[in-house]
C-alpha cells in the first residue's frame, strides 16, 4: 500500500486511562506515545520515558486489517530517561485499507519484575539519637484505609534519613500549604526511592525546599535525604512513609521490617515509640 493511502486510513486516539489517585504521588507521569510508519508499511508506536524511573505501558489497540506483531511484550516496559523505545508494531495486511487506534495504561515501575522483598530490614527513617511514635500505622482509621503506610509524628524540620537504599526517582518540594482535606493532597511535597526489587519508598509532606538528594542520585540506607514537615494533605506536622509497587490496575503496599534499634527486628505499630 504506498505511503500516502495508509497515512489517509490512520485513525489515532490516545488517551491515558491512568486514574489511580494516590497520596504522595504525582498523578500524571512526563510520558509521550506516538507513532511512526516504517519503509516497509508497519507501523512503529514508540514511547519516550523522560521520568527517572521505568514506566510500564498497556496498549489496547483497536485495528482493522492489521497484525499486532507477538514479539513485542504487553504491557511493555520503557527504561528511564529513554527516548524513542519500541513499544509496539503493526503490521497491515496487504491489498487492504488497515487503521488502528489505541488506548494506553500508564503505571511507574516495571510491573513484569517488580516485588517486594520481604526479608529486608529497614532503617528507622531519622537519626539514631531520636524516637518518635507511630501516630497512625498500617491501614490506620484516619487516612490509611487499604495502605499499609505509616506515620511518623515529628517536628517540620526533622531531618530524614533513608530507611533503605536505593536510586531518587520523583520528588517535589515547592509546597508550602496544608489542611486536613483531600483538597490539600495537590500540595504534597514527596521524595520517591526506587530500591533494587523494584519497589518504590515513598516519604511524604516534606517541608518546602527541603529535600537534599538530586534526581538520579544513588542514596545509602542512612543518607540524610530530607527535612520533614507539613504540606498537602494532613492533620499536623508528620513523615508518611509508604513502600509500594505498582501492579496493572492497583497498587500494592507493603508491610515491611524495621531495625528496632535494641538488637531485634519486627514491625511498627500505632502508637507505639521507636
Ligand atoms: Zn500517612
Amino acid at each position: 500500500m504506498p505511503l500516502d493511502m495508509s497515512m489517509r486510513c490512520l485513525c489515532i486516539l490516545l488517551l491515558s486511562l491512568q486514574t489511580i489517585h494516590i497520596v504522595a504521588q504525582r498523578n500524571t507521569m512526563k510520558l509521550q506515545l506516538y507513532n511512526e510508519q516504517a519503509s516497509d508499511g508497519s507501523v512503529g508506536i514508540y514511547a519516550d520515558n523522560s521520568e527517572f524511573y521505568p514506566i510500564s505501558i498497556q496498549l489496547n489497540p483497536e485495528t482493522s486489517h492489521m497484525d499486532i506483531d507477538p514479539t513485542y511484550s504487553n504491557p511493555a516496559v520503557v527504561p528511564p530517561r529513554t527516548e524513542g523505545y519500541q513499544i509496539a508494531r503493526l503490521v497491515g495486511r496487504a491489498g487492504k485499507s488497515w487503521k488502528f487506534n489505541y488506548a494506553f495504561a500508564s503505571f511507574p515501575g516495571d510491573v513484569s519484575t517488580a516485588h517486594h522483598d520481604d526479608s529486608h530490614i529497614y532503617q528507622l527513617p531519622y537519626a539514631t539519637d531520636q524516637i518518635f511514635w507511630i501516630s497512625q500505622g498500617y491501614q490506620g482509621v484516619l487516612s490509611h484505609q487499604g495502605e499499609n503506610a505509616l506515620d511518623f509524628d515529628m517536628p517540620i524540620g526533622t531531618p530524614v534519613h533513608a530507611a533503605r537504599g536505593g536510586v531518587v526517582v520523583d520528588l517535589v518540594e515547592h509546597h508550602d500549604r496544608s489542611c486536613s482535606d483531600e483538597s490539600c493532597n495537590q500540595f504534597n511535597n514527596f521524595l520517591h526511592i526506587l530500591h533494587d526489587d523494584g519497589s518504590f519508598a515513598a516519604y511524604a509532606h516534606l517541608q518546602k525546599d527541603g529535600i537534599l538528594v538530586d534526581l538520579g542520585e544513588v542514596v545509602a540506607a542512612g543518607d540524610l535525604i530530607a527535612y520533614s514537615g507539613n504540606t498537602g494533605w494532613t492533620t499536623g506536622p508528620h513523615l508518611h512513609f509508604v513502600v509500594f509497587i505498582t501492579i496493572v490496575g492497583r497498587r500494592e503496599t507493603f508491610q515491611t521490617q524495621f531495625d528496632l534499634r535494641n538488637g531485634s527486628s519486627g514491625l511498627l505499630r500505632e502508637g507505639s515509640e521507636y
